[in-house]
């Protein structure tokens, strides 16, 4: 293949995008970024503020299940900013109360016994229900999940009768920390998916933090490879319309109206991003294209609180069904590089970043209603430790349409990488690939697209 002449204008700086270009300019092709936004990262950036303080778009988990997102990391050489955290699932109650799925060191599904056993909270009974729940999935084990696109979670459960202190206490935090909707949404498919991921690998479930911000260990070392090999990267540079001719894309229209053109195109933007961009005249007549405006974003809110107390010690992610906080952590625990407040040195007291889910009816409130009731949950959640705290700080950043909603139903219209355009690719979370909308799954599907790209290219030099 002639890769060298070769041409790729890649849209959007996310993780899908800037995994794309160094999968390009690994084989030879000229790539060109373009980012609407002044920061590349996407829903994983992170910046500075006025304090010097880091700002996240959210807290980000690495699960052990992503593989391609460490193998992208070795090559990058920033494996070594992952710490695993031990490997187990705490959930706060309110009224200080908590319990812990732990792990044990042996062979799946033997892994998972002391989580049945021993967890503190559910009886042996619940837990035996829950099991038989799942001997569909432990017979068919991934082939089951697929067949249960149709229901809910809520309804799936329902149906197989576990108790309703599992769906509430268990699974309704697990729901808003994968994807931001709770179980009466999101589809049977996807906790079921994830549910046997973690049966059937032992580490997939284990949690790592990384040390400091992804702006740091993630996207710039991504932006710097690439650039060091020849990749142009243009932020600040919003692409209005994918130009069609009929057959292929000849080019984008970007909002200062400068057309670029290339040979290949990667669309690595969210889907409601994608669906503006592309042509109303693909849309209108290829279903293809037209069945993407049937996925839509979820709305979330992420806030961080710099106590001037300890309130917590655990240094993982913790899970809280009760309040508005299904998923938070204290950073000053799990990620080292983050323990400052406005320059000076910030220990032995807590930085808590929160995941605040559902957020359709909170997205209208102002930062403040916000963040009390986020000061409440965790005052609910931990009584004893937070009395007489106070707030030394706080940020909020709202995302109206963050990863794209797993409804029942959906998963038949996400799109593969390669599309009926021969050279327009489709990467990002939302597209076909095993980890939905999460880093590994922006990071697969970027992969994919690249294969498919390279595929199409050779096809062309034939
Ligand atoms: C609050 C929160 C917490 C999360 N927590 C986790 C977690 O713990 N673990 C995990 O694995 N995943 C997590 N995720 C999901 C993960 O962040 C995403 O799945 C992943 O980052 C998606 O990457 P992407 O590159 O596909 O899309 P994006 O990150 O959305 O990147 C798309 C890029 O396109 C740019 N763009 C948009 N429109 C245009 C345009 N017209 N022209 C040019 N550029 C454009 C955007 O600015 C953006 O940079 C979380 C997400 C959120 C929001």
């Amino acid at each position: 293949m002639n890769a060298e002449k070769k041409k790729v204008l890649v849209i959007g700086g996310g993780l899908a995008g800037l995994t794309a270009a160094k999968r390009l300019v690994d084989r030879g092709f000229q790539v060109r970024v373009l980012e609407k936004r002044p920061i590349y990262g996407g829903k994983v950036s992170a910046w500075k503020d006025e304090d010097g303080d880091w700002i996240e778009s959210g807290t980000h988990c690495f699960f052990g299940a992503y593989g391609v997102l460490y193998d992208l990391m070795k090559e990058i050489k920033t494996y070594h900013a992952v710490l695993w955290k031990e490997h187990q699932l705490t959930y706060t109650l309110e009224g200080g109360k908590s319990f812990t799925f732990d792990t044990w060191d042996l062979p799946s599904p033997l892994h998972l016994l002391p989580a049945i056993v021993k967890n503190g909270y559910f009886s042996f009974g619940e837990m035996a229900a829950f099991s038989r729940s799942l001997i569909p999935l432990a017979l068919k084990k991934d082939k089951y999940p697929p067949t249960q696109d149709h229901l809910t979670f809520a309804r799936w459960a329902e149906q197989r009768r576990f108790g309703y202190r599992l769906m509430d206490k268990m699974f309704r935090p697990m729901a808003l920390a994968l994807k931001f909707i709770p179980p009466e949404e999101i589809s049977a498919k996807i906790i079921l998916d994830v549910t046997e991921t973690f049966y059937r690998i032992p580490k997939a479930s284990c949690m790592g933090f990384l040390k400091g911000s992804p702006q740091e260990y993630l996207h710039q070392p991504l932006l710097d490879y690439s650039q060091n090999r020849g990749a142009l990267f243009q932020n600040l540079s919003p692409v209005d319309e994918l130009l069609f001719d009929g057959k292929r894309i000849r080019g984008v229209q970007l909002r200062n109206g400068e057309i670029l053109d290339a040979d290949y195109y990667v669309s690595a933007l969210p889907i409601h991003n994608l669906c503006k961009v592309l042509p109303s005249s693909l849309k209108k007549n290829d279903r293809f294209f037209g069945d993407l405006e049937r996925l839509e974003g979820v709305p979330v809110i992420s806030v961080q609180i710099w106590y001037d107390r300890q309130i917590s010690t655990i240094d993982n992610v913790l899970f809280s069904p009760d309040g508005v906080i299904p998923v938070f952590a204290n950073l000053e625990r799990t990620t080292p590089d983050y323990r400052s407040l406005r320059g000076e040195k910030f220990e032995g007291k807590s930085r808590f970043e929160f995941c605040v889910a559902p957020a359709k009816e909170l997205m209208g409130l102002t930062k403040e209603e916000i963040v009390r009731l986020v000061d409440r949950s965790i005052r609910a959640n931990f009584p004893k430790e937070s009395q007489g705290a106070n707030i030394l700080k706080s940020t909020l950043v709202k995302i109206p349409q963050s990863v794209y909603a797993p409804l029942p139903g959906m998963e038949q219209y996400r799109p593969t990488q390669s599309t009926p355009v021969s050279n327009l690719f489709i990467a990002g979370g939302f597209s076909q690939q095993l980890y939905y909308d999460s880093m590994g799954g922006a990071v697969m599907s970027a992969n994919l697209a690249v294969d498919a790209l390279i595929r199409e290219a050779s096809k062309a030099d034939r």
